[in-house]
């Protein structure tokens, strides 16, 4: 098919300072937790967003010097030229398709521990980072910046660009955002210095002029020169000078950058969930940048929309189109808009499952995107698959994310596949919680396989069609998919923090009573200790029904684990918002008479709290009857030419989507494999040339 001409702007080269990018699709720095631990992952990982199209593929963070150290996040090193050859590999596969590499420089300041280099942190004044999120809190506190440490920066900068170039980058860049070390030096409250880096907006921004220096001299005219800052918090501070402080940093620096990729301050706002920001939030803050400098200006918005990107270019917002989350759940993105295949757009549903794979220091995940991370050692191309190994027909039993992404890649390879789902419509625990607030942008997991799917003349779908054991017998399809799912359970949550006592009766209902359209009464209890996104969701929801709503956990926050996926400050907005009484570190041990008994987690303290309907969002258990009744007679399935049962998903054990999306997904890929090739491959950094280099280097900068 041939592309749309609407979309031809978005395939115009964009000059970069001295290189210049085949179009405008700008895959922007991203943590996707490899390290140079990992670098044949990662050089996969990022190759395989250049052949699917990108111009720019950069790397995620990384370090430019010891005292820079943020583990056990995982970050990269470029802290010596043996660093260089594991940064190598991937400048070289991203230039085998034709795209630009970049590099993102960064030093920590006082947002990192340091607890590997074991050296102290510093920052402009000594101040630190006080978070609330557990994976960022530590017990060092920075010391303050003297001459010395500001000089030993500048030289630490243009070192690590020095390499960059050795290693190939096409862009360099300079971070001054997210908390980090020169992002310190641009607010005030962070930076309360009274030498020439601390006061004035001019003195806050010199830091960043001068890496911007230091880092052009370095690489000596062959490479572009970036400027990655966060805007949000400046913005918001008026000026005398200007509309606010972010103008006026940006008109002092406006040329000095090759550059400029701007953004938001915090995780939570720059990688926002679509459960609380559309697609293209960031224009209100940075939509100004582009009128103060002739550099081009990159910036993210989770774009999937091509329509939503030619807009912004059209509008004078941005130059280039920066993507992490779309370039992982589609790596393929602008190739699909080049070939005038949009509708195969692999749309990234901005759940952040991505962002908590980082927050636990493992490579990348993805909802969307089940080959994400699994390019080199699993060897799974996003758009390629082997052809089926046997003429063997398969039954999924259940037609939720695992089912349907099980039917599509197995159709994909060629197989005769069944898909039969009980209900009218297929979609599993999606059918209910798109519909939930915020939700429904996860609908895209459904939406897309739906559509692929349908071009599939090997897959069959039966709806309506609620199978037994004596029917699948019947069938006699070679493998039989068990994909049927979990249920809630309705158990409390004893002291010892597991789901224990069963509590039956009327007004106790779980998440798939709601679902259901089970009648119910206020006042609610929702009870949380699933500690994900169901909880509080479910409680915005009923809130929004008109029930008087308190939402009740063992935990310490409201949906606890979403602090990994950037989306719990906002969960505690919302709850606010909704007028929903948040009770942290409390169980319910009992419910009777319409009223629920409490007791602190820690003191076991009691007491009551009035409660019609209690939502129990606990424990799920596998819907794996089936499986286990086809499994008990081997004779049976003999008889019928049944070779296989495999359960799935979460019929095999309940997770997030992302688990069964995956899951589906590995089962797809691995019938019919040689079960010799179904280890996955195990990456190492590449060997160290001299023993010797790294700790010289460590002594030289360990004196402080
Ligand atoms: P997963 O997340 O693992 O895909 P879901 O709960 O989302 O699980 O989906 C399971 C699907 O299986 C549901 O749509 C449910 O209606 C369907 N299902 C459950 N039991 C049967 C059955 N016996 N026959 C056909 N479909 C079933
Ligand atoms: Fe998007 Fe979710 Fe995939 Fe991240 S994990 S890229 S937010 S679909």
């Amino acid at each position: 098919m041939a592309r749309n001409p609407r979309y031809d702007i978005l395939f115009e080269p964009v000059k970069i300072g001295p290189v210049t990018a085949r179009n405008r699709f700008y895959a922007v720095p991203h943590a996707a937790g490899m390290t140079n631990a990992m670098p044949h992952m990662r050089a996969k990982f990022r190759e395989t967003k250049a052949e699917g199209g990108w111009g720019v593929v950069c790397t995620g963070y990384v370090s430019i010097d010891p005292s820079s150290d943020d583990a056990p996040l995982p970050f990269a090193t470029l802290w010596d030229d043996e660093d260089i050859r594991s940064h190598a590999l991937m400048t070289e596969a991203v230039h085998r398709h034709g795209a630009l590499a970049g590099i993102e420089l960064w030093h920590g300041g006082g947002s990192v521990m340091n607890r590997t280099s074991r050296m102290a942190t510093m920052s402009p004044s000594g101040t630190s980072w006080m978070a609330t999120h557990v994976n960022f809190m530590g017990n060092q506190r920075p010391r303050m910046m003297d001459a010395a440490d500001i000089r030993a920066l500048l030289t630490w900068q243009g070192q690590a660009a020095r390499r960059a170039q050795s290693a190939g980058f096409d862009i360099v860049y300079v971070y001054a955002g997210m908390g980090y070390l020169p992002y310190e030096f641009l607010l005030p409250e962070w930076n309360l210095r009274t030498d020439a880096y601390g006061g004035s907006v001019r003195n806050r921004v010199r830091i960043v002029r001068e890496l911007l220096e230091v880092t052009r001299e370095a690489v000596g005219g062959r490479c572009a020169v970036a400027l990655r800052i966060s805007l949000e918090e400046l913005r918001a501070r008026p000026s005398s000078v200007a509309p606010s402080e972010a103008h006026e940093a940006v008109e002092l620096l406006a040329d000095v950058p090759d550059l400029w990729d701007v953004k938001l301050d915090s995780s939570p706002t720059d990688c926002a969930p679509s459960r609380f920001a559309p697609e293209g939030s960031h224009e209100p803050i940075i939509g100004f940048v582009k009128q103060l400098t002739r550099r081009p200006v990159v910036g993210v918005g989770r774009f999937t929309s091509p329509d939503t990107m030619v807009g912004q270019i059209r509008r004078g917002v941005l130059d280039l189109i920066g993507a992490a989350r779309p370039s992982i759940a589609d790596p393929f993105l602008p190739k699909k808009i080049d070939e005038g295949r949009e509708q195969d757009i692999r749309e990234c549903i901005g759940c952040n499952i991505c962002i908590s794979s980082w927050h636990d220091s493992v490579p990348v995940r993805c909802t969307q995107n089940p080959t994400i991370g699994e390019e080199w050692r699993r060897d799974w191309h996003p758009e390629r698959i082997a052809p089926a190994g046997s003429g063997a027909s398969i039954l999924i039993v259940g037609a939720g994310p695992a089912g349907l992404e099980c039917a599509l890649s197995l159709g994909r390879r060629g197989y005769e596949v069944s898909l039969a789902e009980a209900g009218d419509e297929i979609g599993g625990r999606l059918r209910f919680e798109t519909r939930l607030p915020g939700l429904a942008a996860w609908g895209r997991v459904l939406e897309w396989r739906r559509g692929q799917l349908e071009r599939l003349p090997n897959v069959s779908l039966y709806r309506g069609n609620r199978l037994t054991a004596e029917e699948i017998l019947e069938l006699g399809n070679t493998h039989v998919v068990i994909a049927t799912g979990a249920r809630w359970a309705r158990l409390l949550y004893s002291p010892l923090e597991i789901p224990a006592g069963a509590l039956e009766g009327p007004g106790v209902l779980t998440p798939d009573d709601i679902a259901a359209g089970a009648p119910l009464e206020g006042p609610v209890i929702v009870y949380d200790y699933d500690n994900y996104y169901m909880g509080s969701v479910l409680a915005e929801h009923l809130a929004r029904l008109g029930h008087a709503v308190s939402y009740v956990t063992p935990a310490g926050h409201a949906s606890a684990w979403a602090i990994m996926s950037n989306e719990q400050p906002q969960i505690h907005r919302a709850l606010a918002a909704a007028g929903i009484a948040l009770h942290t570190l409390t169980r319910v041990t009992a419910f009777a008479g319409g009223e629920a008994t409490l007791a602190r987690q820690f003191t076991d303290e009691a007491r009551r709290l009035p409660c019609r309907s209690l939502v129990i969002v606990g424990a799920r258990f596998a819907n794996d009857g089936l499986h286990a009744a086809l499994s008990a007679s081997p004779d049976a399935l003999a008889a019928a030419g049944i070779r296989s049962v495999t359960r799935i998903g979460d019929a095999l054990a309940p997770g997030a989507i992302v688990h069964a999306v995956y899951s589906g997904h590995r089962y797809a890929r691995e019938l019919d494999a040689d079960p010799a090739t179904l280890a996955y491959r195990r990456d190492a950094p590449l060997a160290r040339q001299s023993e010797g280099a790294c700790a010289a280097r460590g002594a030289a900068v360990a004196a402080p």
